[in-house]
């Protein structure tokens, strides 16, 4: 089977697997596990900020920081299509009782315009915005890398009303493989950076909330263990992400480049529109138009040919490279593409 329908779907690799095997352990609730420990050395220096979290899960990273950043009431400034407004269960209402201010980017990215028009006037009738959260990569802008000049524009409106940033991060490490800048160079603007090793990293579970603010971690710490994500001998996870930090990070091209190469195949098939242009890391999104079946009937048929993508509504469609998935693999979900999906 050749799953594409995500980058979390990866398994660790034998190498991880024995790393994670002889990993030191102790108990990280009170700070003794050697190997959590190096692992947020290691991330927090990556992104050169001062301290890093290890948390179980992306989603957790996130409400971390906006629980930490925020009080109830408050308000959070959001992409509208962000992982914060459409996966995370409504985490932000229910936990940190703050409202989310959605605004429409293209292909996920904001602009400083609207993002200056969202921020709220200070007088008392008004709600107050306690936040901004960019997201990059953007997961269903299809895999798209946040320019860093829009962010530096945001960074600079932020400063003005003195409002902190939170960059969700997942997929962080896919903008830096494919732009080659300095991790810290898109760090460098937000206050706290959640990041993923469980997407296209490869690690079976972990992320880490990083973040130079003393205050803000010990904060997240707290609300991490109210949140049920304070481990024990969470080294050998940690074990893992180390692993996968110092071998899976320049790999990501690899993805980049099968992303490209799917998006030319799928581009050849008439009954999908797609613009090739707009695939700048792992993620493909396409449209099928097909008179004869429902997405569930499209996506069973590729099943039965042997290749796995997710529905994500209407007429669209996204496939995910990833780890595990070869160059001789895509070839083959091409023509599995081609076969199905000719009408
Ligand atoms: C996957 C993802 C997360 C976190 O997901 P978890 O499944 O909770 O680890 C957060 N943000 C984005 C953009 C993601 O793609």
């Amino acid at each position: 089977m050749i799953d594409l329908r995500s980058d979390t779907v990866t398994v660790p690799t034998d190498g991880m697997r024995k790393a994670m095997a002889r990993a030191e352990v102790g108990d990280d609730v009170y700070g003794e596990d050697p190997t959590v420990n190096r692992l947020q050395e290691m991330a927090a220096a990556l992104l050169s900020k001062r301290f890093a979290l290890f948390v179980p899960s992306g989603t957790m990273a996130n409400q971390l920081a906006i629980r930490s950043h925020t009080q109830p009431g408050q308000e959070v400034i959001v992409e509208s299509k962000s992982h914060i407004v459409r996966y995370e269960q409504g985490a932000a209402g229910a936990l940190a009782g703050v409202q989310l201010h959605w605004v429409p980017g293209e292909r996920g990215i904001m602009s400083a315009e609207q993002v200056e028009a969202a921020i709220r006037p200070t007088d008392p009738h008004s709600i107050s915005t306690a936040l901004i959260c960019l997201e990059n990569t953007h997961n269903a802008g299809g895999g798209t890398i946040y320019p860093l000049a829009t962010i530096e524009k945001i960074r600079a409106l932020a400063a003005k009303h003195n409002i902190p940033m939170h960059l969700d991060g997942a997929r962080l490490m896919n903008a830096v493989a494919a732009t080659t800048l300095p991790p810290a160079s898109y760090a460098q603007h937000f206050e706290t950076v959640s990041l993923c090793l469980s997407k296209g990293l490869g690690a079976p579970v972990g992320s880490l909330l990083i973040s130079s603010d003393r205050q803000i971690i010990d904060r997240a710490r707290r609300f991490r263990r109210m949140y049920g994500g304070a481990m024990r001998q969470a080294g050998i996870l940690a074990a893992a992400g180390i692993y996968a930090l110092e071998h899976h990070v320049a790999r990501l091209t690899d993805d980049h480049s099968h992303a490209k190469k799917l998006a030319r195949l799928l581009q050849q098939i008439p009954s999908v529109q797609i613009a090739p242009q707009h695939v700048e890391t792992n993620i493909v999104i396409f449209d099928v138009t097909d008179q004869r079946r429902t997405p569930a009937e499209i996506v069973a048929a590729l099943k039965e040919q042997g290749v796995l993508i997710n529905p994500i509504g209407g007429l669209s469609y996204r496939a995910v490279t990833h780890l595990n998935v070869s160059a001789k693999q895509i070839d083959e979900a091409g023509a599995v593409f081609m076969r199905v999906l000719t009408p």
